[in-house]
């Protein structure tokens, strides 16, 4: 079964889409959780983190420099943001295709909530 974000990258469902090349598509998070929030995708389906290959070193530090000029096109870069890569059930993920999150536009808190 294809994933939704498979279905974006191959044009089969709707997105707003910031950036694209031929590694990576970036759109608009549908549930923006900052004024600011885009995911960076990347055109391979990799599920998880747990499931990035050496090889893939490269994609990975390529979606971190596509957030770094989509945070400076966006003009957060110098107010501040926030990356996120989910990661499994704990890691709050519900996408199984590899994302990063850019969040910014606010201040974002906390990285997450301490139960003490
Ligand atoms: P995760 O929790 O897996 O790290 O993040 C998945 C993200 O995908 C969520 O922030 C959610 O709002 C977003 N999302 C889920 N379905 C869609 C969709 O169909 N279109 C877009 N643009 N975003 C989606």
């Amino acid at each position: 079964m294809p994933t939704l974000f498979e279905k974006i990258i191959a044009g089969e469902l709707p997105a707003d889409v910031v950036y694209r090349d031929s590694r990576v598509i970036a759109f608009l998070d549908i549930r923006p959780a900052a004024r600011i929030h885009i995911l960076i995708v990347p055109n391979k389906p990799i599920p998880t983190v747990n499931d990035i290959a050496d090889e893939d070193e490269s994609l990975i530090g390529h979606m971190v420099i596509v957030a770094r000029d989509l945070a400076r096109q966006q003009g957060i870069a110098e107010s501040g943001y926030r990356l996120i890569i989910n990661c499994n059930a704990d890691g709050g993920q519900e996408v199984y295709h590899l994302h990063l999150h850019l969040l910014g536009g606010r201040p974002l808190g906390p990285m997450i909530t301490r139960n003490t």
